[in-house]
């Protein structure tokens, strides 16, 4: 099957200047996707800007002209994090789009799986406030966009990013057509995500959180996929997968302190490929979220793409850590989980 790759120079217009999320980091991909030939195995896919009313399916229409107005007047710093230029609305509205057209593409069959190369990411980005790097909640406007235009009924987003997507947690906490699950270190940025919080009204226990110990690497990884993120999917029997791709949880991304390779990535990716194929016709799309070391993202994006391709080979020029740690014990809390979700 075909495996779509959005990508658009639009993404670079968002100007961060010196900030950890960058243009940088997609230039970075996109130059090793075309430098190991990877990028020729993909259907390319041109985004398009989300329409004001797609993004207010997840946004308020006030938050939404505010985002715009900032732009206009030339940028500036929305939290602590978070920075705008000039170009930043046109950048996030294309981010919206491109996991929108994503989507479509895998929906209508164009593609059997798609990847979004997006920015800014999303997955903090609540109805009504910008932060942690995020402006528009990408992967949760294009997962409640599958919904209405499809008619959908269950939709699974997977949230791998080392940060807890407090913003699609809150978009669909009492909505139980959309199955959020979260890995995350914690505690953390940004301070949801326990994992007492599953969800509420007609949506309790549709929201599944695992929160996981600094110092996490592959196999802690891999274990929570297979005892709680493989038997909830086959629960919930999802008909469309959107996955919150973040690559910060590599060993050698500075912002967090998990353990994981490209090639931990890589049978996180396979895992979820494989429940895919089981559930839902293989319908997948990832979205873009963190990721900030360039060579650990670059390598990363391109072992998921591989996967996603069903190429046998993956490189991991970087390797397992080089000084791991002591890794936590997470045998209790997945229990734990398990016990609360009644996965067992
Ligand atoms: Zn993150």
């Amino acid at each position: 099957m075909k495996v779509g790759l959005v990508y658009d120079p639009v993404y670079l217009k968002h100007d961060t200047g010196q900030h950890v999320e960058n243009a940088r980091r997609l230039e970075a991909t996109i130059s090793h996707l075309e430098q190991t030939q990877l990028k020729q195995q993909l259907t390319l896919l041109k985004p398009r800007a989300a329409s004001a009313e797609e993004i207010s399916l997840i946004h308020h229409n006030q938050y939404i002209s505010h985002i715009r107005d900032v732009a206009q007047r030339g940028g500036g710093w929305l939290d602590v994090d978070t920075v705008m230029s000039p170009d930043s609305y046109q950048a996030a509205i294309y981010a919206a789009g491109g996991a929108i057209r994503a989507s479509e593409a895998v929906m209508n069959g164009e593609v059997g799986s798609a990847f979004a190369l997006v920015r800014p990411p999303g997955h903090h980005a609540t109805s009504q406030r910008a932060m942690g790097f995020c402006l528009f909640n990408n992967a949760a406007i294009a997962a409640k966009y599958a919904l209405a235009k499809y008619k959908l009924d269950r939709v699974i987003i997977i949230d791998f990013d080392v940060h807890h997507g407090n913003g699609t947690q809150a978009a669909f906490y009492d909505n139980p057509q959309v199955l959020y699950v979260s890995t995350h270190q914690y505690p953390f940025y940004p301070g949801t995500g326990g994992i007492e919080e599953t969800g509420s009204g007609a949506g309790k226990g549709t929201t599944i959180n695992i929160p996981l110990p600094a110092g996490c690497g592959d196999a802690e990884y891999l274990q929570a996929f297979e005892q709680i993120i493989v038997p909830a999917a086959r629960r919930f029997n999802p008909q469309f997968i959107m996955v919150s791709a973040g690559y910060d949880l590599h060993w050698a991304d500075e912002i967090a302190l998990m353990q994981v390779s490209t090639n931990g990535f890589a049978q996180m990716v396979q895992i979820i490929k494989g429940l895919a194929d089981e559930l839902c016709n293989g319908r997948l799309v990832f979205s873009l979220e963190g990721g900030y070391h360039l060579q650990a993202l670059a390598y990363s994006v391109k072992a998921t793409l591989d996967v996603l391709l069903g190429n046998a080979n993956i490189e991991d020029p970087l390797g397992q850590p080089p000084h791991r740690f002591q890794a936590p014990n997470i045998t209790h809390l997945i229990r734990t989980i398990k016990e609360i979700h009644n996965l067992f």
